[in-house]
């Protein structure tokens, strides 16, 4: 019969990636922790109207990407193309402002954008995401970013750029608006047909078109930096300072302008060499106004969102070094020995040993091989004659030296216990 295959832009991860994934989890979990985040788990899907409402009307996400349906309830409904907007309903909807003025949340799963599938971009593709609620102290943003590079030191990447820029709030943005439309009416011949509209829906995207010819017409474009407001200048000049406090590297690209629409003040991306400029592996920025937008309080926020698969295949240590692998193959020869070998194989899991044992009858060989296959590091071979005797063959695999153990679980674990420590083995 014919197989089916995933679908276009969705991946596996299969088991010899996991161990990688959960490194990442349990990296990203021990920081967070630290700095005062909790788990928040959202649904995957949620109504069309949250996301239209919490990420712009006219952003590309909106606009072309997401993955929109009519339920059989008639009601349309979306897989998250993001984390935030849905982090925000459910910190609306349970009032938790009401328990702690401060929030910190992070949560990690997967989110659906219907893009152009190719190496690095998915249609389902996993974030690491978190958000701080009802701060919006410089500090906090400078804190914010120093946990993330604290996490990305942890997973191995040494050297990324922390790029990081502010784009004012709702006194100083709209004349900076103003300006760029300025500049870009009598040059809309030489953008594309998505910019030339963003002129009156969303004119700062300009920036972000990848485009050559929209990027030459920018290149001249108002700088954001000569019309923030004073309030604004002061907070990013905080921003800075406090990095500065802990030697977080950055550099200020003051044409970097983000996808979202709700970003104010504070933003940031974190790319890398590998990736080029225009793929960044963390995202984020501040969004004062959001959490108002979508109902709620006149809230601060910001957050960031780690692309979870960029972030992996930016990692110096491959899936290969997260292997896991059983510490013990019991290899058993007739009945009777699988008989021990099944007893004793789960007698040892239930006490947190990896154990993995044959149930076919194959032959030593065949045995053995698949234990080396496995990685094991350690071989039980019990054979007719070891029961007769009461004690098996223990072969560390490493080094192929083999001693006589007992055929139960004090004996076999001390035995075990004993060659990790490297005591010398007079049993
Ligand atoms: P954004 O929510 O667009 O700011 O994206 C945050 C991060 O998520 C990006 O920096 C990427 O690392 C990652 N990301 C966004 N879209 C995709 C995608 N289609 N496939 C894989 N990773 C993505």
């Amino acid at each position: 019969m014919e197989t089916i295959s995933a679908i276009r832009g969705f991946k596996d991860i299969l088991p010899a990636e996991a161990g990688q994934w959960l490194f990442v989890e349990e990296q990203a979990r021990r920081v967070f922790h630290a700095f005062g985040f909790r788990d928040i788990r959202i649904p995957i899907l949620e109504k069309t109207e949250l996301f239209a409402r919490g990420i712009g009307e006219s952003t590309d996400i909106v606009e072309k990407e997401m993955y929109t349906f009519t339920d059989r309830g008639d009601e349309s409904l979306t897989l998250r193309p993001e984390a935030t907007a849905s982090i925000l309903r459910a910190y609306i909807e349970h009032a938790l402002y009401a328990t702690d003025p401060v929030a910190r949340l992070y949560t990690i799963g997967p989110m659906f954008r219907r893009e152009r599938p190719q190496k690095g971009r998915y249609r389902q593709f996993y974030q690491i995401d978190a958000e701080i609620l009802g701060l919006d102290d410089p500090r906090v943003d400078a804190e914010l970013i120093l946990m993330l590079t604290h996490f990305l030191k942890a997973v191995g990447l040494t050297n990324p750029h922390v790029e990081i820029n502010s784009l004012g709030c709702p006194v100083c943005r709209p004349g900076f608006r103003s300006a760029v439309v300025a500049h870009l009416q009598g040059r809309e011949e030489e953008l594309c047909g998505d910019c030339r509209r963003r002129i009156d829906t969303n004119p700062l995207r300009v920036f972000d078109c990848k485009i050559e010819s929209c990027r030459a017409a920018v290149e001249h474009a108002p700088r954001l930096a000569d019309f923030l407001c004073d309030a604004c200048r002061v907070h990013f000049g905080t921003v800075q300072e406090s990095l500065g406090l802990f030697c977080v590297p950055f550099s200020i690209n003051d044409r970097m302008v983000r996808g979202l629409d709700y970003y104010t003040r504070t933003t940031f991306e974190v790319t890398t060499d590998v990736l080029g400029a225009q793929n960044a592996v963390v995202g984020g920025g501040r969004y004062d106004g959001l959490v108002q937008q979508l109902g709620g309080p006149d809230i601060p926020g910001i957050g960031f969102a780690i692309g979870f698969e960029r972030l992996v295949s930016l990692m110096p240590r491959v899936a290969e070094d997260f292997r896991r692998t059983p510490a013990l193959f019991i290899a058993a020869l007739g009945a009777e020995a699988q008989k021990i070998a099944f007893e004793l194989a789960n007698r040892l899991r239930l006490n947190n040993v990896e154990v993995e044992m044959d149930y076919a009858g194959k032959s030593l060989k065949s045995q053995m091989k698949r234990a080396d296959k496995l990685g094991c590091r350690y071989a039980l071979i019990i054979g007719d004659r070891e029961i007769a005797e009461k004690s098996g063959v223990f072969r560390d695999l490493r080094n192929s030296t083999q001693t006589p153990v007992g055929l139960d679980l004090a004996s076999i674990t001390g035995k075990m216990e004993a060659l990790q420590r490297g005591v010398e083995d007079l049993v």
